[in-house]
């Protein structure tokens, strides 16, 4: 039989359309810039969407990823009992209000599994999932129904039925959707990333947490996004002094490589029969050592001082933008993640790019800021710096 002929050459055409990748073509990675096929530099202030917290080329998840593979085993499934998960889940354990963990491979699939331990541990009768205008859990269909994005959702419909929507900051409305007969759960940000980059306040996460007890609901927070240091917390809903029943992470766990976890306390994995769910790669030896790594760095009490003190740096330099810049109508965030209220987002992205800074955006008003928690100071200046003029442009 002869070859097919190869249809393209180009580096991404033959990809499905879901993505418009933007620029160039990206060959490699120092610290925390990337760099492009033609040697162009460009400081990345979106760590791939909140996942390179370590930057590129971290030595410690480098050396993680080759200890794995020198001993020979990537997978071994979950028939079959390895190391690296359990170190794992004992230090996601140890470093967080959680007695167990179960291990998946993105964030919408750890809130897929959240919701249906929730289910799980709710019974029968107690189905609903309360989540929020505004929110963003993922596009699988349990995830995608909790998502507050009618354009996702409304070309896939029928979604998992049971959902409904509060709005954050209404206490009043948030316990009328809540009942003891029929909520198994609240599912809510700490901060709402794609959806414009809005912290929930603590008091309402505070009342949630009060409501939920008062239901016989499980409170769950997806820290897919805000998880492992990124707010300057190890942990955003920290900041708030809650105790959550279930969180679920998933983009900077593993270094780099795609891993999610759902984090429960005991008594829902009381609930959880063997069989009741599951993942072939879920937890494997190659994704377990490159997170426990990155997790010993970043959970280092010295490692998440550094995130505070720079984030404050960040919060005081864009503070000073938005003064000088009347377009930015407001500057809201914490630690390394930040968004920039203004008109055309879109275009600001685009120009700041053709000027060597990565961003992205969080809606069509709100230009989204996710720096490596590794940056300088002095990137974050020329970032902030690079980002003004594209600003300026507008
Ligand atoms: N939850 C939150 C808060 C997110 O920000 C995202 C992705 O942006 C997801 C879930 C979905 O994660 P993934 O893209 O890994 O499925």
């Amino acid at each position: 039989m002869l070859a097919a002929e190869p249809k393209t050459t180009e580096a991404t055409s033959a990809l499905l359309g879901v993505y418009k990748p933007a620029g160039p073509v990206f060959v490699g990675g120092e610290g925390c810039e990337l760099i492009a096929e033609d040697g162009t530099r460009y400081l990345d202030f979106t760590s791939g969407i909140a996942v390179n917290a370590l930057g590129y080329g971290d030595p410690d998840v480098a050396a993680a990823i080759q200890g794995a593979l020198a001993g020979g085993v990537i997978h071994t499934s979950n028939l079959f009992r390895t190391a690296p998960a359990g170190e794992l889940a004992s230090w996601l354990t140890a470093n967080s209000f959680a007695d167990r963990v179960f291990f998946c491979n993105s964030g919408a699939e750890a809130n897929e599994g959240a919701i249906k331990f929730a289910r799980r541990w709710a019974g029968p009768e107690k189905r609903e999932i309360v989540a929020f205008r505004g929110g963003f859990h993922g596009r699988t269909m349990g995830a995608l129904a909790a998502t507050d994005r009618p354009a996702y959702q409304e070309p896939f419909a029928p979604l998992m039925p049971g959902v409904r929507f509060a709005e954050v900051g209404d206490v009043a409305a948030l316990e009328a959707r809540l009942s003891w007969g029929n909520t198994a759960a609240v599912l809510i940000e700490p901060i709402q990333a794609e959806g414009g980059v809005r912290p929930v306040p603590a008091e309402f996460l505070k009342a949630a947490r009060h409501l939920c007890d008062l239901a016989g609901a499980l409170l769950m927070v997806d820290e897919v996004q805000t998880g492992l240091g990124r707010t300057g917390w190890l942990w955003a809903h920290e900041a708030s002094g809650i105790r959550p029943d279930v969180m679920t992470l998933a983009k900077p766990l593993a270094g780099g490589l795609p891993m999610g976890a759902v984090l429960v306390t005991e008594a829902v994995a009381g609930a959880l029969q063997p069989g009741d769910h599951g993942t072939t790669f879920g937890g494997g030896v190659m994704v377990a050592s490159a997170a426990l790594a990155t997790c010993r760095k970043i959970g280092a009490p010295e490692f998440m001082a550094e995130v505070r003190r720079k984030g404050t740096l960040l919060a005081d330099l864009l503070g000073a933008l938005a003064l000088r810049n009347p377009c930015v109508r407001a500057v809201r965030g914490a630690g390394m993640m930040w968004g920039i209220e203004t008109d055309g987002a879109a275009g600001i992205v685009g120009r700041a790019l053709d000027s060597g800074l990565l961003l992205c955006s969080a809606g069509a008003d709100v230009v989204r800021l996710l720096p490596p928690l590794v940056i300088g100071d002095d990137e974050l200046r020329r970032g902030v710096a690079l980002l003004e003029e594209a600003i300026e442009c507008c």
